[in-house]
């Protein structure tokens, strides 16, 4: 992409209503407007880092076996009638009147949606397990949306729903979810720390939530050392039993506000981190919580009926774009970690005029994708302080940056923007270090 071209309304000044670092980041980068209170534009740049988020999402959730589906997000209040929480959920619903006087609701979440799909079409063991996620828009209308994406009321999740035959297998679901949602945080250059927590209103009694720390994190948490070392391999065999991996995790203390205990926390001493934590995942097991009053029943090879034991799983996509950035800028900006960086390499061209420097640089752009290599190319004719600035704003991983004195050598600068070590190399070699 040629920046001249580009759609990419980066800022000087700091917006004055924005009042932590990634909220005033992504408005100074260029990657969202607001629309509305909690109700957000997402411009081209922060569009990219949302759609490389939800790819590591998806591949993630496909390697454990779940399947992808899109559920609307406009919901019939019928079938929370049905589960009994259109009551219950209170004003953080948005409810929906149409034409026929029908009520409707924008979905903050699909336990009943999804619960109506399988007891339409899944009536046997033999279609178990099964577990069906969608990435799709939620509503839920906050008493204070605020933190830009961080708590928006308009915000894309990531929910998936496990059904099973029995409990013992419900909770094998729930361990391949909690392996899944390690590697995928941690695929997103995260470290995601899993604590026990309160299930809310989505109900159950075995649930986890997935926190990164954050100075400006909303819940308190407090955690052993030790899990902030640890990490999941690359290889997880989901046919395995997963239940040793969540146990090694689980073993470590980790508990959120509600669920503390102040005398294992004294035990801890010094190994005790008492920090904030941004709530970027949930994951719950609640048995026959929608199923029984749904009636989403399957026969088992006993040739009984019962109710699906379920669960359900839930990853703040949205939120995960301004998590990243807390967990990741220093002053001058972003620091995107490569697998959700919109572009892999700025490349800033220093004298736009200059024929010699605008065909190294125009050569190496169109070489460089070809490659396939993902590059923003800084073709404006602008300080060349201008651009240091904006592409240090922006984040890009790799700046490649062409002068007329380094091309007049055959050389070209290449900085690593989260080390900010430069080395000098030769134009020749630039596109096989990326390729
Ligand atoms: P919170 O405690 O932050 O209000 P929640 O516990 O109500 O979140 P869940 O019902 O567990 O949220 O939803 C699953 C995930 O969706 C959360 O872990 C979070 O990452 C994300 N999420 C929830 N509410 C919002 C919001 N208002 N804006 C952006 N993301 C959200
Ligand atoms: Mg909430
Ligand atoms: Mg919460
Ligand atoms: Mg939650």
């Amino acid at each position: 992409m040629r920046r001249s071209r580009y759609f990419l309304p980066t800022l000087k000044e700091t917006p004055a209503e924005a009042q932590i670092v990634s909220h005033r980041l992504m408005l100074r980068a260029g990657l969202v407007r607001q629309h509305a209170a909690g109700i957000y534009n997402w411009l081209p740049m922060g569009y990219r880092v949302l759609d490389n988020i939800k790819r590591i999402v998806e591949q993630e959730q496909d390697r454990t076996g779940a399947i992808e589906i899109l559920m609307p997000t406009i919901q019939s209040a019928e079938f929370w009638k049905e589960s009994g929480r259109y009551e219950d959920y209170g004003r953080e619903m948005l409810r929906i009147t149409d034409r026929h006087e029908r009520e409707m609701l924008y979905g903050p979440t699909n336990e009943e949606a999804v619960t109506d799909i399988v007891r339409q079409t899944v009536k046997s063991y033999k279609d178990l397990p099964l577990n069906l996620y969608h990435i799709q828009w939620k509503f839920r209308d906050e008493v204070r949306p605020r933190f830009g994406v961080m708590r928006g009321r308009e915000f894309l999740m990531k929910d998936g729903y496990s059904f099973d035959l029995d409990e013992e297998a419900g909770r094998r679901a729930y361990h391949k979810m909690f392996v899944s949602y390690l590697k995928t945080f941690q695929r997103l250059g995260l470290k995601a720390i899993p604590m026990r927590a309160e299930t809310g209103p989505i109900g159950g009694n075995l649930s986890h939530e997935f926190l990164i720390l954050a100075e400006t994190g909303e819940s308190q948490v407090f955690c052993h050392r030790s899990l902030l070392e640890k990490s999941i391999p690359e290889d997880v065999d989901y046919d395995a039993d997963l239940e040793p991996v969540v146990a090694d995790w689980t073993g470590v203390y980790a508990a959120t506000d509600e669920m503390h205990d102040a005398a294992k926390e004294a035990e801890l001493g010094d190994d005790l981190i008492t920090a904030r934590g941004i709530e970027v995942g949930h994951i719950f097991f609640f048995n026959t919580k929608y199923s029984a009053p749904m009636k989403a029943e399957v026969v088992g090879p006993d040739g009984a009926t019962g109710p699906l034991y379920m669960g359900s799983y839930g990853i703040g996509v949205s939120r995960l774009v301004g998590a990243i950035i807390e967990a990741s800028h220093d002053e001058a900006g972003i620091i995107w970690p490569e697998s959700v960086a919109p572009f892999r390499v700025g490349l800033i061209n220093l004298k736009v005029g200059d024929a010699a420097t605008d065909n190294a640089a125009g050569d190496l752009y169109r070489r460089l994708q070809a490659a396939g290599v993902t590059v923003l190319y800084d073709d404006r004719d602008e300080r060349a302080g201008v651009k240091f600035a904006d592409m240090d704003l922006i984040g890009l991983p790799w700046q490649v940056i062409v002068g007329p004195k380094g091309v007049a050598a055959g050389q070209v600068e290449v900085k690593n923007r989260r080390t900010g070590e430069r080395e000098e190399m030769p134009l020749a070699g630039v596109v096989a270090r990326f390729a």
